[in-house]
């Protein structure tokens, strides 16, 4: 698995991958039954979660989605070698080369973007 496009525009400190994860929050949110309440499961090397909420709030502010409780469950990264190295990586840290042997460590979670609650 190669680290997906978005984590790199991510770690220069860029809001598209947040904006855009954010537009197709809304769109999802809009075909399914919403009661004031929407749980995400995000992965924090796909997008920052306090930028993500600010920008959900952003896009929402006049519409029926402002006043929706939006409830992010952060999944952190981790990455695991061939070597056998594995670690979890705080958000800002999703290592790109490996500290024991050199190699690339693939990112095996931290790109989650699942919405768990309204159901479909
Ligand atoms: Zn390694």
């Amino acid at each position: 698995m190669e680290i997906p496009d978005g984590t790199a525009e991510w770690k220069k400190g860029c809001n598209m991958q947040e904006t855009d994860l954010v537009l197709q929050l809304i769109e999802e949110l809009s075909r399914r039954e919403c009661n004031g309440h929407a749980k995400l499961r995000l992965g924090t090397a796909l997008a920052d979660p306090d930028k993500f909420k600010d920008i959900f709030s952003h896009y929402s502010r006049g519409t029926y989605f402002e006043n929706v409780d939006l409830e992010l469950e952060e999944v952190y990264p981790v990455v695991q070698c061939q070597c056998g190295y594995e670690n979890t990586a705080p958000s800002a840290d999703v290592v790109s080369s490996c500290p024991q042997c050199g190699g690339v460590p693939e990112l095996v979670q931290g790109t989650e973007f699942d919405i768990l609650e309204p159901g479909q």
